[in-house]
């Protein structure tokens, strides 16, 4: 409204404003409450023309501050002070807002917030600091004693401190139209609270036979505590305005004191101002722990909406009381409804009874040692699903340096341990037909040769005996040329399901080319080694052909003995040797190298 007047018009806005609403309570508070050196209680007027100059552009000061002293003037005229000691205390008065507004706007450059703890003492620092002054200057002007300056520090600051900040806050609320938002619930309890602080107040300060002042400072707690700092402004001014009236009209406890007229009115003053200080921090304390329990409360449903959408849950063992605490994601991994009541041993029941030990001894460790934990298990869930949760953690310490707490994070990582089996699982499958032979299912070159070159080297190691034995089918071209080539695959799988029955388990056979098998016999002299071979020739003479509607089938073997050579073909060689040898003398016979 004011930003679109025309500064003449705004220049005129803003005298009046302050010329009335000056004029108006300085007289009031004149005539209501004003003690013995023509100074009044509280003088409203001070604060009021602080919270104008707080709320408006700097453009309006000039003609606030005319609308002031023409204001001040009269209405200390009026109440029959003489016009240069009017002049004075207007030049003290307008002396104090101007120092009032410079610190203030020092501390606070933005707009003054009465929410702020820090904000609120910038403000009574300002107040006191300005209303010293103020005296100090008004004092020296009229010449006048110590009295005199306590009587007029204590109003001015009264002033300042009661009516500033209601007018400053109602102002910006009407401004953000804060009102139309205020729940139904909350108008009425502001009103009841108030109302009853005025209530209260009256029924204290209309009487002097019960002396119950304490009443009204519980009223403004409760509107601090219940409304804020507005509540707590509000209640102020209440008590203030009937406070003062009652007890300038001679009304109520403070009147009844039987001393100085002075005395009576500092005692009034310093009433208020106790009340005032306990009551204006208390609501800014409060509303700074309003804003942090609401901030706690936003960081709480991050925290959840967190766990929700990465599946991690956390979970606290309080150490002291051996209680627990599980987040609504924890209770989802345990396949519990959230804020079913849990406990500790239950917690660990719920491990597979394989797992909870290992998950009792990681825990354990971890409180003794106090370093960070991880364990990982399975949990039999309410609905019968066995899950493998994985938990992370750390321990938490009291003063003392004992132990009072566990911390912990759980994962359920059921499907990366699944996927990790499968995996495994095909890895394993996949070894497996890298290594076999597909024909015999006996391990295939690459593997056998892979073992041999273990087993020599195992045999160099320890000077253990090792015998290689090479055999191949006799005639077997023939075999295939007569019955077909899918006999003779019968047939290799035949020999070689012959020869593995009667080796012992630790010896190897693998299938190195068509019908080329070799035998790794460890711990195996040249004796045992003949032995084995011959019981191998034997199986397959008297093992394949006989009755299995298979051709009648032998091999011929070529054993030799590990003699420090120093790679397998040598050893393979010398092997080869011996099978043609064995061959070329007629087949179906062993014969050793030399
Ligand atoms: P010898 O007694 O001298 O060993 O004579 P042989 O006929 O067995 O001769 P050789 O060992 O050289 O014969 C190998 C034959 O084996 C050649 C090939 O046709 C056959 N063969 C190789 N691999 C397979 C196979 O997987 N299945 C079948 N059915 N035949 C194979
Ligand atoms: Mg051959
Ligand atoms: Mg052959």
């Amino acid at each position: 409204m004011i930003r679109s007047l025309s500064p003449r018009v705004e220049a005129v806005f803003w005298f009046l404003l302050t010329v009335t609403g000056y004029y108006l309570l300085a007289s009031l508070s004149l005539y209501a409450t004003r003690g013995a050196d023509n100074i009044a209680a509280v003088w409203p007027a001070s604060g009021y023309i602080l919270a104008l100059l707080l709320l408006m552009p700097a453009r309006g000061r000039v003609p606030a501050f005319a609308g002031m002293a023409v204001a001040s003037i009269a209405a200390n005229m009026g109440a029959t002070t003489p016009f240069w000691t009017s002049l004075s205390f207007t030049f003290a008065n307008m002396v104090e807002a101007i120092i009032a507004l410079w610190l203030i706007r020092r501390h606070e450059p933005g707009e003054l917030s009465f929410m702020a703890p820090r904000a609120v003492i910038h403000f009574c620092v300002a107040a006191v600091a300005a209303s010293l002054v103020g005296a100090g200057l008004a004092t020296l002007l009229a010449g006048r004693g110590g009295d005199f300056f306590l009587s007029w520090a204590t109003t001015v600051l009264l002033g300042m401190l009661i009516v500033t900040p209601p007018i400053v806050m109602l102002t910006r609320m009407m401004e953000l139209k804060a009102f139309g938002k205020v729940p139904r619930a909350m108008l009425v309890e502001a009103t009841a609270i108030l109302t009853g602080a005025g209530a209260v107040t009256i029924l204290v300060f209309s009487q002097s036979h019960f002396p119950a002042t304490f009443l009204p400072s519980i009223a403004v707690v409760a509107a601090a505590y219940r409304l804020g700092p507005f509540g707590a402004a509000a209640g102020m001014l209440i008590v203030t305005i009937i406070a003062s009236l009652l007890s300038g009209q001679g009304y109520g406890p403070m009147a009844a004191i039987d001393s100085d007229p002075k005395v009576k009115v500092l005692f009034l003053q310093f009433y208020l101002l106790s009340l005032l200080l306990a009551a204006l921090p208390l609501a800014a304390l409060l509303i700074g722990r309003q804003r942090l329990a609401r901030r706690l409360e936003q960081s709480n449903r991050w925290l959840l909406q967190a766990e929700a959408a990465a599946l991690v849950g956390h979970w606290r063992v309080n150490l002291v009381d051996w209680t627990i605490y599980w987040s609504d994601q924890t209770y989802r991994i345990h396949g519990l409804e959230p804020g079913t009541p849990v406990d500790v041993d239950y917690s660990v029941r719920q491990y597979l009874a394989e797992d909870r030990a290992a998950v009792q001894r990681v825990l354990e460790e971890a409180v003794r040692s106090g370093e960070p934990f991880e364990f990982h298990g399975r949990i039999l869930r309410a609905d019968g699903q066995v899950r493998h949760v994985k938990s992370h953690g750390s321990i938490e310490r009291g003063r003392g340096g004992g132990a009072t707490g566990i911390f912990g994070t759980v994962q359920d990582v059921t499907e990366t341990v699944e996927n990790a089996r499968i995996l495994e699982a095909a890895r394993s499958a996949a070894e497996r037909v890298a290594n076999t032979d597909m024909l015999t299912g006996l391990p295939n070159r690459r593997h056998t040769l892979t073992f041999l070159e273990e087993a020599m080297a195992g045999a160099r190691a320890h000077g253990a005996p090792l015998a290689v034995a090479i055999f191949d089918i006799d005639h077997f071209k023939r075999i295939n040329d007569t019955h077909g080539h899918a006999t003779g695959d019968q047939v290799i799988q035949r020999v070689a399901q012959r020869a593995r029955s009667v080796l012992r388990d630790e010896d190897m056979i693998g299938r190195i080319g068509g019908e080329e098998f070799v035998c790794i016999l460890q711990r195996a002299s040249a004796l045992s080694g003949e032995i084995v071979a011959e019981r191998v020739r034997k199986a397959v003479e008297n093992g394949v052909g006989q009755g299995d509607g298979l051709p009648p089938t032998t091999v011929s073997i070529g054993l030799a003995v590990y003699d420090g050579e120093q790679d397998i073909e040598e050893l393979l060689h010398r092997a080869d040797q011996a099978l043609y040898a064995a061959k070329r003398e007629g087949r179906n016979r062993m014969r050793r190298a030399a």
